[in-house]
């Protein structure tokens, strides 16, 4: 058995696309993930391609009981999580002055919080191995900001941050914490926002504005996931690494 990886909201986009990619890398992949249809899904095609994948479902990472719960199965599984990919996230849109506090409470514990919950429940594995790879994924819009997204925006720039502070403190442990900020990558999530007129632009407009002349796929993200993750990425930490064709650059 491989390097167990925890790779939170990987039923979906990015995260499904991350997990595929650890897996074929040679890790046990963990999907722990809200919605418990979709991460069996991603762990049975996981596991159909030959590769090792268990599904956590029904785990909200802004709830640090579930968090733990999901984490100790995990480790009573597979071993112990000597990876972690905080990935699962929301994005809302609504104009300032309507953001409410259950809105903006909601984006900051789903956001920060369960990447905060989530790194304390693993960081101790890491530590006894004297190894461990955290990646978390913010934004490009933490540096660009995003209109009608202030509370999403603030969220990004404080896992931005999470990961500077976290970075310093773990490198003596032989644990690197690096950022992957997404900007504009296929997924439903962003399909969605776009249909609706929220992005200012159709994909295909975004895409004709961005150096590289097409949206991100998650296995762009993946493949700098992949390397932060690895041996060779040791000497790689507090670090953000913008995976966006050349937008926000
Ligand atoms: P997505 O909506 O396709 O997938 C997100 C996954 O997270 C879903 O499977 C969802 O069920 C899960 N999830 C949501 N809330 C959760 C919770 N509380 N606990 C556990 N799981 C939860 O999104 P995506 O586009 O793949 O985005 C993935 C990450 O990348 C997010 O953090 C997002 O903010 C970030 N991001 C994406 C883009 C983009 O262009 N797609 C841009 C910038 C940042």
């Amino acid at each position: 058995m491989g390097r167990t990886a925890i790779v939170t909201g990987a039923g979906s986009g990015i995260g499904r696309g991350i997990a595929h990619r650890l897996a074929a890398d040679g890790f046990t992949v963990a999907i722990v993930e809200l919605n418990p249809v979709a991460a069996e899904q991603v762990a049975e095609e996981i596991r159909a391609k030959g590769y090792a994948a268990t599904a956590v479902g029904g785990i909200d990472v802004s709830d640090r009981a579930q968090v733990n719960a999901a984490v100790q199965r995990v480790r009573e599984e597979c071993g112990p999580i000597l990876v972690l990919v905080n990935n699962a996230g929301i994005a809302t849109f609504k104009k300032f002055l309507n953001i409410t506090d259950d809105l903006w409470d909601r984006m900051l514990a789903v956001n920060l919080s369960g990447p905060y919950y989530c790194c304390q429940a693993v960081v101790p594995d890491m530590a006894e191995a004297g190894w461990g790879r955290i990646v978390n994924i913010s934004s490009s819009s933490w540096q660009s900001g995003q209109q009608f997204q202030t509370h999403y925006v603030a969220s990004k720039a404080g896992l931005v941050g999470f990961t500077k502070a976290l970075a310093l403190e773990l490198g003596p442990a032989g644990i690197t914490v690096n950022t992957l900020p997404p900007g504009f990558v296929d997924t439903p999530n962003m399909r969605d926002a776009a249909d609706r007129g929220l992005f200012g632009g159709t994909v295909e407009e975004h895409a004709a504005r961005t150096p590289v002349r097409r949206p991100g796929r998650p296995e762009d993200l993946a493949a700098a996931c992949s390397f932060l993750v690895s041996d060779e990425a040791s000497y790689i930490t507090g670090q953000v690494l913008g995976v966006n064709g050349g937008r926000n650059t």
